[in-house]
């Protein structure tokens, strides 16, 4: 038996045959740029999130650096992110001009942890960014009071959280402003690269609008110094289509992580998610944690069953971002060294699940018992 880390195909098998038509549509039309398609896209996915409007970008990284520069953020200002999160968010904040500064996150949730996020303020901070990684929300209660009392924006980065929800509302609607993607793996993914954000402020929403268009409104007249960050036609005729599965695919991936969980709770030195009601995980990613890694990748490998770290090198300890490098973040710091994130999709099967948890049980039996252990 193999196990794949993510099967594509496997769910491209399963919509063939709405997708074909949707992608026909947009070649018949030939509407390639901001077609009907996008417009339509644009509004289902404001509907699914609960927002008011939702704008259609090239990717997530263009998603963020969009949302903040509609928020006015660039050179001189401060934007706090989770040092525990993809380098995407941190070289978004770079591309408006603005700097990052990175916080520790919470060793069970992995997200942004707010009781050190005060620490991180300066008279520049203009605002901070949780990122709702593997799927699970942040503790937005928490990150907002601590916003409010320093008037700055939260903006989130649901790029792995389409459908996640936060005491039942819905990510993409829990501050600000949000930013998603849909690279292919993510929850809702396209056929190549994409993006969105969404809101329910009108001025917001009317600056995306321009900034991802050359800041035109009308052809040729450039109000403002927008670029070019649409979403393509074709993506978003493919993401409609995805999006009618989406809840069925979310839902059969808190499934496998409740299954995984009960399966490698008991193991020993195998740290497995916390699955919380009041932060609802869509579980982009399923992470465990173990002390002996290199041991379980290697059982991993031998049993033919695919497997992921995210991430393995954080951001501070990045080339391109040498100077965070005099950071310190033990949490982030020492995730790096256990994570692993084991096969999880919208398709998976119970077996893969089981197998994939059988191997990881006689890796971590196999080890010698610590010296001094009973
Ligand atoms: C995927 C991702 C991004 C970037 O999205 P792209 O579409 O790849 O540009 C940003 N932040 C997080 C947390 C992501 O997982």
């Amino acid at each position: 038996m193999t196990v794949p880390f993510v099967d594509l195909k496997r769910q491209f098998r399963t919509i063939e045959p709405e997708i074909r038509p949707a992608i026909e549509g947009v070649l018949e039309s030939c509407a390639f740029i901001m077609g009907p398609e996008m417009r339509a896209f644009e509004q289902e996915f404001a509907r699914y999130c609960d927002v008011r409007h939702c704008v259609g970008v090239a990717s997530g990284t263009a998603a963020i650096e969009l949302a903040l520069r509609a928020l006015d953020i660039g050179p001189g200002d401060e934007v706090i992110i989770p040092a525990n999160t993809y380098v995407a968010s941190a070289l978004a904040v770079t591309a408006t001009g603005a700097s990052v500064v990175l916080v520790d996150v919470d060793p069970v949730s992995a997200n942004i942890d707010a009781d050190v996020l005060e620490r991180a303020f300066t008279p520049r901070t203009k605002a901070i960014m949780p990122v709702h990684l593997y799927g699970r929300p942040a503790d937005m209660e928490s990150i907002l009071a601590v916003a409010r009392r320093h008037g700055c924006f939260v903006v989130e980065d649901a790029a792995q959280a389409h459908g996640a929800r936060y005491r039942d509302r819905l990510a993409g609607g829990l501050a600000d402003i949000a930013c998603f993607s849909f690279y292919p793996g993510k929850n809702l993914g396209a056929y190549g690269d994409g993006g969105a954000v969404t809101t329910n402020d009108p001025a917001l929403y009317d600056r995306l609008i321009l900034l991802r268009d050359f800041g035109q409104r009308r052809k040729y007249e450039h109000l403002i110094k927008g670029t070019n960050s649409r979403l393509d036609t074709l993506q978003a005729a493919v993401l409609s289509v995805k999006l009618r599965h989406l809840d069925r695919w979310n839902a059969r991936r808190r499934e496998a992580a409740q299954l995984y969980n009960e399966l490698l709770r008991e193991l020993p030195d195998v740290a497995v998610p916390d699955i919380s009601k009041e932060c609802e995980s869509v579980f982009h990613l399923y992470v465990i944690e173990v002390p002996d890694r290199s041991n379980v990748i290697e059982a991993l490998e031998g049993a033919g069953v695919q497997y992921g770290i995210h991430y393995p090198i954080p951001i501070h300890r990045q080339p391109a971002y040498t100077e965070l490098a005099s950071g310190s973040f033990p949490v982030t710091e020492r995730r790096a060294e256990r994570i692993l994130s084991l096969p999880m999709f919208g398709e998976i099967t119970d077996d893969e699940i089981r197998y994939t948890s059988s191997v990881i049980a006689r890796a971590v039996d196999r080890k010698p018992a610590p010296v001094g252990a009973r």
